[in-house]
């Protein structure tokens, strides 16, 4: 259930110190210690999972049941006129710790996050090719 060397794992377990914000018997939430901005948390499945798809079905449904109601606290506690959900998964995507978790980052209007920056596909042709590509590889478990 829990990995010796992960530190949400010893978080988890008491081993290590967090500032909590909630907790379930399955779900723990917690500040992040370098903060995108004040009140930005982590909410992960109290279980060691590597990453979303790592995660029983039962476990998001835990996890994804919490963040309502913590990121609604959380833009609450810090007057935030919006919040995001963010979930890395691999080191590609900029996961750091391997123990599956959910950002909740509080935004406020004009404070210069940006997350993104979309590039359209050539043609629509090759937008439908992407389509039909990630339905084929979903189809063998659907
Ligand atoms: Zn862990």
């Amino acid at each position: 259930m829990h990995q010796p060397d992960c530190i949400f794992c010893k978080i988890v377990k008491g081993e290590l110190p967090c500032a909590k914000v909630f907790e379930t018997d399955h779900v723990l939430a917690f500040l992040d210690i370098a903060p995108v901005a004040p009140g930005h948390a982590l909410v992960i499945p109290k279980a060691h999972h590597v990453n979303l798809f790592d995660l029983p079905e039962e476990a998001a449904v835990r996890l994804f049941a919490a963040l309502s109601p913590v990121g609604a606290a959380i833009m609450a506690a810090t007057g935030a006129a919006g919040l995001n959900v963010q979930i890395n998964n691999n080191a590609a995507a900029g996961q750091v710790v391997f123990h599956a978790h959910a950002h909740l980052i509080p935004r406020h209007e004009g404070d210069g996050l940006r997350l993104w920056s979309g590039h359209p596909y050539a043609d629509n042709a090759a937008m439908q090719a992407m389509a039909a590509a990630v339905r084929q590889a979903l189809a063998p478990s659907r």
